[in-house]
C-alpha cells in the first residue's frame, strides 16, 4: 500500500493520460462550488478527488460526516460513463440519490425496496448512459440478471461505500461484499481501456487489520490510501494514572463538575457505581447499560438528547446515534478495549467545535478485566455470523482483540504527544507534535539538573551496552537486576548505576527520552535502543537545555488514598 499524503501522488504518472490531462485543467474548487455549494475542500478531500480522478484504485479512510461522498460524487460528475456505488443502507442510498437529483446531478438506485416500474426506469436510464451515479445494494450482485446488465454498462469508477463490510473483523460484516471483487472484474470501462474500472473503497473504520482486509478482499491494486479528518483539535486529551477504584471515585465528581458529560465504564456494575458516586456528590447522573429495562434506557437516552439528563454513565452500549453537540467532557473510568473504540467514544465530545476534554483514568490492573472479557468470549458471539465458529477464526479474532488492547495500553502509557499517538495509529498525516493540548504536551518542559543527570545515566547505559538492546534489558541492567540478563550486560560500568530506581520508572524515562528525540527505537520487533545525535550531545553534557515530558509519577502503594465511605456505604465500591 502506498500512503498518499499531501500532493505526493501528483508526481506519479497518471494511469490514464487523457483523463488526467483533462481534469488537471479543471478547476476543482469551482466545480465543487458549482455543484455542491461548498466554498472549499475539507482536509484530505482534494487529494481524494484527484486520486479517484487519476484512475488509481483508492482506499479512503475518513470519519463519518467528514465528507467522504464528495470523493466519488465529484469524479462521477466529471468522468464519462456511470459511476457505480455499492452501498449497504437503503435509507442512505435514497438520501444521496435525492440530494444529487435536487442538485441537478442525475442519479438512481437499485435495491429491493424499489417497485418493478422504478427498477425498469433506473435500468433503462443506466443503459442509456443517462445516470452519472448508480447506487446499488450489495445483494444485487447475487443476481445473474444484474451481473449481465453490469457487463453492458460503461463504468467510470467502481465505488464501494462502507467498505469495512467486506471484513469479518469490522463491526458490520456482509457476506455479499465478498462478491464485489469478481463483480468489478467483469465490468467494462467507460474510457474504452481494457481491464476492470478503477475501484475506490470508502470507510470510516481505521483499524489496520480492517484496512488490510479491504485491500486484499476487494482486490485493490496498488491503492492510494487517503486518511484524513481524524484530528479533533478542540478535544483536549488527558491520561490520569490512578491507584485503584477508590481514587477513581474520588476524582470523578471533579472531572465532571457542572459540565455536560459522558462517563464510560467497562462493566454494567462500574457504570452503576460511577452514577452512584456522582449522585452522592450532588451531580444528577443516570446509568445506561444493557442490564436496564428498555423503558429506563429510552428515558436516559431521550433525556440526554433533550438535555434533561446532563450526565450519563454508560457501558459502550450507549452512544450509537447520540447527537448532542455540546458534550463537554468524556471520562473513561476503565480502559476501553481498543484505541478506535476510545476515539469514537471521546469523539462524541465537542461536536459544536467548542473546547472539550477527554480523560482516561488509567490503572494497569484494569487491563486484566479487559483480557478476561476477551478470553472469556465463547465461540458464539451474539450478532456475529455463526460461520465464525471455526476455532482457528475464534483464536485469530481473540489475538486481534488482544493486539487492539495493547494499542490502547500503549496510548495510556505514551510518553509523547497523546494526539500524535492516536493520529499516527490511524495513519492520519495531520500529525504535528507537540499538539499543545494534551496532558503530555502540557507537561513538556525543560528538565531540572537532577532529571538531566538521570537521563544522562540512561543514555550512557544504552551507549555502553553497544546500542544493541531493548528497553527492558537496558532498564534491568541499569538497576542491577542481572539474573536474566545476557552476560555482557552484567559487567558494564553502568550495570547497577541506578540501583535505587524501580525498573518500571526507568522504562518510563526511556519512553520519555524517545519522545523527546534523545533515543531512537528500531522499527523491527526488537525495538533496539540507540542514541540520536541530540542524545549523544546530551550524554556528553554539551547540550544542557532538554525539553521533555517528565513521566507522571505512578501512584505507589504508600501514596494510595485510603478507601473512603466503604464501610458507610456497605461495600458499594467493591473491587472486581
Ligand atoms: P460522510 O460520507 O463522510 O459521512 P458526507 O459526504 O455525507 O460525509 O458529508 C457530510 C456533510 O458534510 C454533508 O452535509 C456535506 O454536504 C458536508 N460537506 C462535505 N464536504 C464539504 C465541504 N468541502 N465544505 C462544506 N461542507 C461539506
Ligand atoms: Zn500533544
Amino acid at each position: 500500500m502506498t500512503l498518499s499524503t499531501g500532493a505526493s501522488h501528483a508526481r506519479d504518472a497518471p494511469v490514464n493520460t487523457a483523463d488526467a490531462e483533462f481534469h488537471h485543467m479543471v478547476d476543482l474548487v469551482a466545480t465543487v462550488r458549482h455543484h455542491f455549494g461548498h466554498g472549499s475542500f475539507r482536509p484530505g478531500q482534494e487529494d481524494l478527488v484527484r486520486a479517484v480522478l487519476d484512475g488509481h484504485d483508492v482506499l479512503a479512510v475518513m470519519p463519518t460526516g467528514s465528507g467522504k461522498s464528495l470523493g466519488f460524487q465529484l469524479p462521477a460528475i466529471l468522468l464519462p460513463g456511470t459511476t457505480l456505488v455499492v452501498s449497504p443502507l437503503i435509507s442512505l442510498m435514497k438520501d444521496q440519490v435525492d440530494e444529487l437529483n435536487r442538485r441537478g446531478v442525475r442519479a438512481a438506485a437499485l435495491h429491493s425496496m424499489l417497485s418493478s416500474d422504478a427498477r425498469r426506469d433506473a435500468l433503462r436510464a443506466a443503459r442509456a448512459g443517462e445516470v452519472r451515479l448508480l447506487y446499488v445494494a450489495p445483494e444485487r450482485f447475487a443476481s445473474d440478471h444484474f451481473a449481465r446488465l453490469l457487463r453492458e454498462l460503461p463504468i467510470a469508477r467502481f465505488v464501494i461505500d462502507e467498505a469495512h463490510c467486506v471484513s469479518e473483523w469490522g463491526h458490520d460484516f456482509r457476506p455479499d461484499y465478498r462478491r464485489l471483487r469478481t463483480a468489478a472484474a467483469e465490468c467494462g470501462r467507460s474510457d474504452g481501456q481494457t481491464g476492470r474500472p478503477p475501484m475506490a473503497a470508502f470507510t470510516a473504520t481505521a483499524t489496520p487489520e480492517v484496512r488490510d482486509d479491504i485491500v486484499d478482499l476487494l482486490g485493490l491494486t496498488k491503492p492510494r490510501v487517503v486518511v484524513a479528518g481524524f484530528d479533533r483539535p478542540n478535544i483536549a486529551l488527558r491520561v490520569r494514572p490512578v491507584s485503584g477504584e477508590s481514587e477513581k471515585q474520588q476524582l470523578l465528581p471533579n472531572l465532571v463538575g457542572d459540565r455536560r458529560a459522558l462517563v464510560y465504564a467497562a462493566t454494567r456494575r462500574n457504570a452503576d457505581t460511577a452514577a452512584e458516586t456522582l449522585r452522592l456528590a450532588g451531580v444528577d447522573a443516570a446509568a445506561y447499560h444493557a442490564g436496564l429495562a428498555d423503558a429506563e434506557r429510552t428515558r436516559v437516552q431521550d433525556g440526554f438528547v433533550s438535555g434533561a439528563v446532563r450526565v450519563v454513565c454508560a457501558t459502550n452500549a450507549f452512544g450509537m446515534g447520540i447527537d448532542r453537540p455540546d458534550v463537554e467532557s468524556v471520562v473513561h473510568v476503565d480502559i476501553p478495549g481498543s484505541l478506535e473504540a476510545y476515539y469514537q467514544e471521546i469523539g462524541r465530545a465537542g461536536r459544536d467545535g467548542r473546547q472539550a476534554i477527554a480523560t482516561l483514568l488509567w490503572n494497569y490492573a484494569d487491563v486484566k478485566t479487559r483480557e478476561f472479557l476477551i478470553d472469556r468470549e465463547r465461540e458464539e458471539v451474539p450478532g456475529r455470523p455463526t460461520f465464525a465458529v471455526d476455532p482457528a477464526d475464534v483464536a485469530r479474532r481473540k489475538e486481534i482483540e488482544h493486539k487492539k488492547l495493547r494499542r490502547i495500553v500503549a496510548y495510556a502509557d505514551a510518553a509523547g504527544c497523546l494526539r500524535a499517538t492516536i493520529l499516527r495509529y490511524f495513519g492520519d498525516p495531520a500529525v504535528h507534535e507537540p499538539c499543545g493540548s494534551c496532558g503530555n504536551c502540557d507537561r513538556r518542559a525543560p528538565v531540572d539538573a537532577a532529571a538531566r543527570l538521570l537521563v544522562r545515566k540512561i543514555l550512557s547505559g544504552i551507549a555502553r551496552a553497544g546500542e544493541r538492546y531493548g528497553r527492558r534489558k537496558i532498564a534491568a541492567m541499569l538497576v542491577g537486576q542481572v539474573e536474566e540478563l545476557p552476560e555482557p550486560l552484567t559487567r558494564l560500568s553502568t550495570t547497577g548505576l541506578l540501583r535505587d530506581e524501580p525498573p518500571r520508572s526507568i522504562e518510563r524515562w526511556i519512553d520519555a527520552a524517545c519522545a523527546a528525540g534523545l533515543i531512537r527505537a528500531s522499527d523491527d520487533q526488537y525495538r533496539t535502543l540507540s542514541l540520536t545525535p541530540l542524545g549523544r550531545e546530551v550524554m556528553a553534557g554539551r547540550v544542557e537545555e532538554v525539553q521533555m515530558t517528565v513521566p507522571a509519577a505512578r501512584p505507589s502503594k504508600s501514596t494510595r488514598p485510603r478507601r473512603r465511605r466503604r464501610t458507610a456505604r456497605g461495600g458499594a465500591f467493591r473491587r472486581r
